[in-house]
């Protein structure tokens, strides 16, 4: 047993879930949204996705990734032959920031320690893809940027850990430039899909049809309008 699994805090997945969703720890829930956002996917994929924080849609259906850039995101996916229901996703901070505002490190740091670092124990993810700077820090443990580590591997508690850009990040981009960030995204999710099936190689990584977040989300969406 490895040293971070022996700092375990919950029995289960269940018992984690209940604590999540009632916190209040940091100054993030007091910012105007619905509360935290915990997960999509599936809980035994191989592969997790690690982005930043809820924006307004994610807010309001409390599922991470599910807005326009969530959107971006399953097209990259759908690139590499995977659908969204595939994979796990989740983002470093749980509560969305004010204005949509990109968390900071010491925020993400704060809220991963208290919930990530257990969520990936308890899902057991073989391989994990940080979006965007504030997860890739996480990881990496200190200052370092997205455009130097995009595509390197990095190893975090035995877990390899791909960084790439934030679908938020590429639609900010226009012309070449968001032309070649799209390939280093496709690039990375690519690697990262090849070493998640090299360790589990029975999982299948598509759903025909792909699944519709939005709608599958309508009734969280119906509870957390009451809930702000
Ligand atoms: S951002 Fe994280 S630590 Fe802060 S209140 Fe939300 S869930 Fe808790």
């Amino acid at each position: 047993m490895s040293l971070w699994e022996k700092e375990a805090h919950f029995q289960d997945r269940t018992a984690w879930e209940t604590a999540a969703r009632q916190c209040r720890a940091c100054h993030l829930r007091e910012e105007g949204n619905a509360g935290p956002v915990l997960s999509t996917g599936d809980v035994h994929a191989p592969l997790m996705i690690v982005g930043e924080g809820p924006g307004g849609v994610e807010d309001e259906y409390g599922a991470p990734l599910v807005g326009p850039s969530g959107q971006l995101l399953d097209k990259a996916l759908a690139s590499v032959g995977i659908t969204r229901d595939r994979v796990y996703v989740t983002n470093i901070v749980k509560c969305r920031p004010r204005g949509n505002r990109t968390p900071t490190l010491a925020e993400g740091a704060a809220c991963a320690d208290r919930w990530l670092h257990e969520e990936i124990r308890l899902c057991g993810p073989r391989v994990i893809v940080a979006l965007g700077k504030v997860s890739l820090c996480y990881f990496y443990g200190g200052q370092t940027g997205i455009v130097r580590s995009r595509g390197h591997w990095l190893n975090w508690n035995g877990i390899p850990v791909m960084p790439t850009f934030h679908p938020a990040y590429l639609l900010r981009q226009t012309g070449h430039d968001l032309v070649e960030a799209k390939w280093q995204v496709y690039y990375d999710l690519k690697a990262a899909k090849e070493k998640a099936s090299e360790a589990a190689p029975e999982w299948i990584w598509k759903t025909d049809p792909p699944p519709d977040l939005l709608k599958q989300f309508l009734p969280v969406k119906e509870k957390r309008q009451h809930k702000c």
